[in-house]
């Protein structure tokens, strides 16, 4: 579907489409702000739920989205670099709700609700464009993505504007402040321009946004020296790519420093390349990868990648269980059940709300290894002799429940060397497995001036390219890191939301066991891992400073900057930094003023985890109620706002993702939950006589076959 660039969804010019209804009854006004892939999760929910009988009242509904391209948002921009990649297979996609939602939820007709999948073969159909013709394993480009959202964002919109009486209007502006109340009891909403708007309701789904730097911070110092130096140059944020790393801060020749390695640093580093007319090339002779790079001339001399690790993530293997969803692992070690019976046993007993929270690396981490241990020898046995190992395994983890054993690390050491055991006795012949490793293929401790860490790390990409081929059921390493650090998300959100774990240990699985998680279960696909290998062949990328890097101007009065490996004591100088990471959330510190302002008038108060022996922790989350509702200085609930994805991430786990199809979404079961109170909200507001729409599951209303 071609999307004008004249329309109300251009991202070039602002729109304030309005198509309402003109009617002298009031109007009940719903406000979205952000335009991002949970806006078009949220409001393709209300086109659900608005058609199926007539609203009471006037409704209106408006977009309000900073980033020119509504319903996609900026990190899923159909404008991102063509060099960039989503982390998650095409077939894992969703674009909104489906049947799979416990309890159901109003489905749109199934025309206007494609998995991402479904809509590229549409469009393949259409075009002919290579960039459509998807298989679900494939890893899709982030600009492809965002043309799906978009399209669907515009027919949903179309949809709700076919509603008599219903009119949305989208607006390109930043959202700014929000007034407790109007001349009838709704919210005033500010932007950056245009006039104010009315809201009844108000859903924030603002995303990742990009921060200041903390005062005192190293990014504030290096920014300051940046400002008053002309030659150096930092840069906060890597995005948008073509504007943010042009030939102007980063010329053909020069040294580029990034600070992270993660996908963002592998987004700056093909856009540095491939961007800049690089090409990579099909040869066997390179090794697994399969990849040579061909140089365009046009790209940087070298790409210093620095980390707190000194090593890229690691791949993400090829998704066998797309094709077979029985193949995702299920805990039999690491479960609900087994952080329930730990909180009511071993729960610190001081804490406020009745949570007794735990601590992780005491009382979960040995699970976490446990269940590694089972799934690296069970995929390598085979499910016979994998019974076998779980039976021979259960009273040792009946112990460790009851608090018969130790804790920590030395419980993870026993428990795994008993999985070792097991394995043995039930024929597993191959290497042990060693959980060290397991969560840390190139850990800090291998660094030191005599050993080259640039190689090193290099011969570990490339064997975790290999194992990344075998897929994430076959490669036992794999379907180790994969089935529990993916497939028992829910169970870490169990031991971690709202409060699971005392102030201290939440602050350790911030800061440290998150990183686990992203390193050995969010990296790029197969393709974007090769081409790294690539990269990294043809001398692009410089990994040789090593972990627990010290970054610092250069002080010799050259404009630029010098990054210093703890570790190995490798320095590297270059005239540009980039920041190559997402931003925690930080209502003080972001670079818009909206949650400042909220915070300011008290519609909202961070939350904080005061479990346990103090200090407290504030990640930088929101305090919101389990439904998202924003909870006020005061203490009171205001159901009327509320926030989903990054102002909720810290109080809960994995908020900020791309939703999945028929895998019962909590992403998009959040946004079919807030449309549905606030479509009831409308009817006690604008009919208290007419009955409310039904919610339950019904028939799709139109089962054309899709255009
Ligand atoms: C670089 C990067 C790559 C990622 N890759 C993946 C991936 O491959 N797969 C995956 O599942 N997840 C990925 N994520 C996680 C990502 O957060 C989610 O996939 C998803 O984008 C979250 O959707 P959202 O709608 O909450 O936020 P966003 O997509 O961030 O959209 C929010 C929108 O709100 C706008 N906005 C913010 N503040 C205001 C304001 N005050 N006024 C008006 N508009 C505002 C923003 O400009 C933006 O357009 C990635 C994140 C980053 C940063």
């Amino acid at each position: 579907v071609h999307i004008d660039a004249g329309s109300a969804f251009s991202c070039d010019k602002p729109s304030e489409n309005s198509c309402a209804a003109e009617s002298s009854a009031p109007e009940y006004r719903i406000v979205v702000v952000g335009g991002g892939p949970l806006c078009t999760y949220a409001v393709g929910q209300l086109a659900a739920l608005l058609p199926s009988s007539p609203p009471p009242c006037p409704v209106r509904i408006d977009i309000v989205d900073r980033s020119g391209c509504p319903g996609a948002g900026e990190v899923h921009s159909d404008r991102q670099a063509p060099t960039s990649y989503l982390n998650r297979v095409a077939g894992q996609i969703a674009l909104a709700a489906d049947e799979s939602a416990e309890p159901p939820v109003k489905l749109l007709p199934r025309r206007l609700r494609p998995t991402f999948l479904e809509w590229c073969r549409e469009q393949y159909a259409i075009t002919g464009d290579p960039d459509y013709d998807l298989a679900p394993e494939d890893v899709p480009k982030r600009h492809v993505h965002g043309r799906a959202l978009r399209d669907v964002f515009e027919r949903v919109v179309e949809h709700i504007r076919a509603v008599p009486g219903v009119s949305a209007v989208v607006h390109v502006g930043e959202a700014v402040d929000l007034e407790p109340s109007g001349p009838d009891g709704t919210f005033v909403l500010h932007k950056n321009g245009g006039e104010p708007l009315r809201a009844h309701d108000v859903l924030f789904v603002t995303g990742h946004s990009t921060n200041r730097p903390a005062p005192g911070s190293a990014e504030e110092s290096l920014s300051r020296y940046a400002e008053r130096t002309p030659g150096a140059h930092w840069i906060g944020t890597p995005y948008p790519l073509a504007e943010q790393l042009d030939e102007r801060v980063s010329p053909p020749g020069s040294t580029v420093i990034l600070r992270g390695l993660g996908l963002s640093a592998l987004d700056v580093m093909l856009h540095l390349t491939e961007g800049r007319g690089g090409r990579f090339v099909p040869d066997e002779t390179v090794g697994e990868h399969g990849l040579r790079y061909v140089r365009s001339g046009r790209e940087p001399e070298s790409i210093v990648g620095t980390s707190p690790s000194g090593a890229p993530v690691w791949g993400r293997p090829v998704n066998h269980k797309v094709a077979d969803p029985e193949a995702e692992h299920r805990g039999v070690f690491f479960t609900v059940e087994a952080v329930r019976q730990l909180r009511s046993r071993f729960g610190h007993t001081r804490a406020s709300g009745g949570r007794r929270p735990l601590d992780f690396a005491e009382h979960l981490l040995p699970l976490v290894v446990l269940e590694m241990a089972y799934v690296y020898y069970a995929t390598s046995l085979g499910p016979v002799r994998a019974a076998e190992l779980r039976a021979g395994l259960v009273a040792s983890h009946e112990a460790f429940l009851r608090g018969e054993s130790e804790w920590g690390t030395a419980a993870a050491d026993r428990l795994t060397a008993l999985a070792t055991q097991e394995a043995r006795r039930a024929g597993h012949r191959g290497a042990a497995f060693d959980w060290r490793t397991a969560l840390d293929p190139a850990s800090p401790e291998e660094a030191g001036p005599d050993r080259d860490w640039h190689a090193l790390v290099r011969g570990r990409l490339a064997a975790d390219f290999a194992r990344c081929r075998e897929g994430n059921v076959r490669n036992p390493v794999k379907a180790a890191a994969d089935g529990v650090w993916r497939d028992l998300r829910a169970v870490f959100s169990e031991a971690v939301d709202d409060g699971g774990l005392v102030a201290r240990s939440h602050r350790d699985f911030d800061t440290r066991i998150l990183r686990w998680y992203n390193r050995l279960s969010n990296g790029p696909g197969l393709e974007p891992s090769a081409k790294l290998l690539a990269l990294v062949d043809a001398g692009l990328i410089d990994l040789a400073v090593g972990p627990e890097p010290r970054i610092e101007p250069l002080g010799d009065g050259t404009p630029g900057f010098q990054v210093v490996g703890r570790h190995t004591g490798v320095s590297r100088r270059g005239t540009t930094v980039v920041e190559a990471r997402a931003y925690p959330f930080d209502p003080w510190l972001d670079s818009g003023p909206l949650y400042r302002n909220l915070l300011l008038r008290g519609l909202v108060r961070q939350w904080r985890n005061s479990g346990g022996d103090p200090p407290d922790y504030m990640p930088g989350a929101l305090d919101l109620d389990a439904s998202y509702h924003a909870v006020r200085r005061d203490g009171t609930v205001e159901p009327r706002m509320v926030f989903l994805g990054a102002p909720a991430e810290g109080l809960r786990v994995f908020q900020l993702t791309a939703a999945r199809p028929h895998a019962n979404s909590a992403v998009l079961n959040n946004a079919a939950r807030w449309a549905e109170e606030v479509v009831a909200r409308m009817y006690r507001a604008g009919a208290p006589l007419r009955s409310e729409p039904g919610m339950g599951r019904e028939p799709d209303e139109e089962r054309e076959p899709k255009p």
